[in-house]
C-alpha cells in the first residue's frame, strides 16, 4: 500500500520531516508520495509555494522503492498556465490537482459558508472541479472531493449523490475521459457515516469506466500518515476499484 497524500516541511502548513514520515511509514509496512502544497492566489496565503528544485534536490536522495515526490497543486483559472509550468520544473513522480477556493475564495474558512446557501455552492464546486480537470490536463489526480464537506458549516455538509447526481456525474466524466484517477481522502473516513456518503459517487466513478484510485492520508504530523487505510482499502473493494500509486508519472498497482 501507498499514502499517497502528504504534506512535509516543504509545505506551509506543516513541519513534518521526511524522517520521521519515514519512520512512520516504515513501522507500519507502506510506500509514500509526498505532496507538497502549490495554491497560487489563495487570499491570504500567499506563502503556500516552494521552489521545485530545492524539494528535489533535498529529497532526491531519500526517494526510491518506498518514496515518490509529488506536489498538489490548488487548481484555480487564474492560475492554470503558473501551475502547469510549475508542474514541469522538476520530475515529479505525482501531480495532484486539487480544488481549495471557489470564484476565488478560500473555502476553508467559513465566509463562504455564511453568504452562500448549500444547494447552489455545492453545485458550482462540482462544476468548477469539472472544469478544471479538463483544462489542467497535467495532472494526474484528482484530490479529495470532500474537500468542501470537511470545512462547510452547514448543517449537513454531506456531498449527498441523490442531490449532486448530475454535477458529480459531470465530474466523474471529465476524469474518466482525461484519465485522471480519483483519489479516496482518508482524512473524513473516522466517521462511519463517511463511507455511506462516499460509496455512490466511487461505485458511480467505476460504473462510468474508472478503474484505479489512490488513497491518501492527507498528513501533516507522522501519526496522521497511513490513517483508516484498512477501511479504504476495503471501500475500495466494494467499488470493485484497484488502489494505485505512481512513479515518474505513471501508474503503478500496489501489490500488497
Ligand atoms: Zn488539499
Ligand atoms: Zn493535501
Amino acid at each position: 500500500m501507498y499514502d499517497n497524500h502528504m504534506h512535509t516541511a516543504f509545505s506551509a502548513d506543516s513541519e513534518m520531516t521526511a524522517e520521521d514520515a519515514l519512520r512512520k511509514a516504515e513501522q507500519l509496512g507502506i510506500g509514500m508520495v509526498f505532496t507538497e502544497h502549490l495554491d497560487i492566489g489563495l487570499p491570504g496565503k500567499k506563502e503556500f509555494c516552494f521552489d521545485p528544485e530545492v524539494y528535489w534536490k533535498t529529497y532526491e536522495p531519500l526517494r526510491g522503492n518506498r518514496l515518490f515526490l509529488g506536489v498538489e497543486i490548488g487548481m484555480s483559472p487564474g492560475a492554470r498556465e503558473e501551475n502547469r509550468a510549475f508542474a514541469g520544473k522538476v520530475p515529479f513522480d505525482m501531480v495532484v490537482g486539487s480544488i481549495h477556493m471557489l470564484d476565488g475564495t478560500d473555502l476553508y474558512y467559513p465566509a463562504i459558508y455564511e453568504s452562500r446557501e448549500k444547494q447552489e455552492l455545492y453545485r458550482a464546486y462540482f462544476v468548477s472541479m469539472a472544469r478544471e480537470v479538463y483544462q489542467n490536463d497535467f495532472i494526474d489526480v484528482l484530490a479529495h472531493i470532500d474537500y468542501i464537506a470537511r470545512y462547510a458549516i452547514y448543517e449537513n455538509p454531506s456531498l449527498e449523490y441523490d442531490v449532486f447526481g448530475d454535477e458529480i456525474d459531470a465530474m466523474l466524466g471529465a476524469l474518466v475521459a482525461t484519465d485522471t484517477l480519483l483519489e479516496l481522502n482518508t482524512r473524513r473516513l473516522s466517521d462511519p457515516q463517511v463511507l455511506e456518503e462516499l460509496k455512490p459517487i466511487y461505485c458511480r466513478y467505476r460504473e462510468l469506466g474508472g478503474r484505479y484510485i489512490t488513497i491518501g492520508s492527507d498528513a501533516h504530523t507522522p501519526d496522521a500518515i497511513g490513517a483508516h487505510f484498512s477501511l479504504a482499502r476495503d471501500f475500495a473493494e466494494s467499488c470493485s476499484l484497484r488502489p494505485v500509486t505512481f512513479c515518474e508519472r505513471r501508474m503503478e498497482l500496489c501489490r500488497e
